[in-house]
């Protein structure tokens, strides 16, 4: 695969030399957890063919993460305790979990580290420093450091210690194989995608993926829109919608968007039937429309069955595929049908399909269809953001590494 560009500047484990040296691997272990357990391993898996790299290589791993929003180092449920021992039976490494990230105990712990035992820090957001990026957290950490990975792709929008503010101090940086991966699939979005490109939007709120339509107007070749998002479209054609979600303030953004689109003769697929619900939990209460109206005391909670048909038709025949968002309540199993139906659509297309992290996720797990996408991104806030054209702060500290060396070497 050629070099993406948005890795351009950028090295990979593969570049460095890590036997007997101290590396720090920023992972994203941010695994949802439920009374202690976790639920859904996705992330913990992702994060394991960098963490055997460098073992395999002989480097000393350090590994971190964060988990969840801890209010303080008291909040225990946020404790990395199962991710240490899940992920000690998935090495078949000793996990040894550091409580205190303080340098002298983690440098001391690094000096009698054996062949098959890794270090993982605790809850990264134990750390107050953490969230304020902070140069004391940073300095730190770096103070035991002498190779710095990322590859927590999922937390790399964020200006927090352990993504920026410590490699910012670190000369030798670099990404692992998640984030290499998840760039080099999102590059083929942006350059050269095979036509016909078509993005499936969905989820709740139309207002956090408007930064995402406005860069992709440009690009794709048509939009099919379901969810809650939907609703406010159909609003702005004067559609009546009973009381499904629609985001007033919206309305006339979408009345402009159908219009932008249309100038651009690019294809816009909206709903024009629904399964409908009197509330969003009331799965019992559920039945389909004849048409796109929806009449007074009824909210859409999915795509109905014509609508299916209709985007299915598109989706099979496309070249490239991004979805972000559900076609609608898809947790409640009568409200599901739409976004599973679209999942094995997009499943059945021979082109590239790409599915946005969080929900849209879950939702492709949920389907059954998640092996045959092409890549299910780990991090859904941070792909959307990449998408957008958004510098992502944790890739950005490590390109400018390379140049400043560069510059370095020059003189
Ligand atoms: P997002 O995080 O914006 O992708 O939204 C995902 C959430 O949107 C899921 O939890 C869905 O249950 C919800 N959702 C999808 N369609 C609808 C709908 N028609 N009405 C209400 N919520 C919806």
């Amino acid at each position: 695969m050629k070099m993406s560009s948005g890795l351009r500047g950028i090295r990979t484990v593969r570049e460095f030399e890590f036997k007997d040296k101290v590396v720090f691997l920023r992972l994203d272990l941010n695994a949802p957890m439920k009374n202690g357990k976790i639920t859904d391993e996705t992330r913990l898996r992702a994060s394991l063919p960098t963490i055997q790299y460098i073992q395999e290589k002989g480097g000393k791993i350090v590994m971190a993460s964060h988990l969840g929003r801890p209010k303080s180092a008291n909040d225990k449920e946020f404790s990395l305790e199962p991710i240490a021992q899940r992920l000690s039976e998935m090495l078949e490494a000793e996990v040894i979990l550091a409580e205190d990230p303080q340098a002298e105990a983690i440098k001391g712990l690094t000096l009698t580290l054996k062949k098959n035992q890794m270090i993982l820090l605790e809850n990264l957001r134990y750390e107050p420093g953490e969230t304020k990026n902070s140069i004391e957290l940073a300095q730190v950490l770096a103070s035991f450091t002498q190779i710095y990975i990322n590859d927590a792709f999922g937390a790399s929008h964020r200006a927090h210690a352990s993504i920026q503010a410590f490699p910012e101090l670190m000369k030798e940086k670099g990404i692992g194989f998640l984030i290499e991966k998840e760039i080099q699939m999102l590059d083929q979005l942006l350059e050269n995608p095979k036509r016909p490109y078509i993005a499936i939007l969905g989820g709740a709120k139309i207002s956090d993926k408007i930064p995402v339509i406005e860069k992709l107007i440009d690009i794709v070749d048509g939009f099919v829109i379901g969810g809650a998002m939907a609703y406010t479209f159909l609003k702005a054609q004067e559609t009546p919608v009973g009381k499904s979600l629609v985001e007033e303030d919206r309305v006339k953004y979408c009345r402009e968007m159908i219009e932008r689109i249309q100038a651009r003769n690019k294809t816009l697929l909206l709903p024009v039937d629904h399964v409908i619900s009197t509330g969003i939990r009331d799965g019992a209460s559920a039945k389909t429309t004849l048409n796109t109206i929806i009449t007074e005391g009824w909210m859409g909670v999915d795509i109905g069955p014509v609508t299916l048909k209709n985007f299915s038709t598109l989706l099979k025949e496309a070249g490239t595929i991004f979805w972000n968002g559900p076609m609608g309540v898809f947790e409640t199993p009568e409200f599901s049908k739409g976004t599973f139906g679209v999942a094995k659509a997009v499943a059945e297309c021979k082109g590239l399909k790409i599915v946005g992290g969080g929900d849209s996720a879950a939702a492709a797990e949920a389907s059954g269809y998640a092996s045959q996408m092409s890549h299910i991104s780990t991090g859904g806030g941070a792909s959307l953001e990449y998408l957008q054209g958004v510098k992502l702060p944790g890739l950005e500290v490590l390109r400018r590494a390379k140049t400043s060396e560069k510059m370095e070497n020059k003189t």
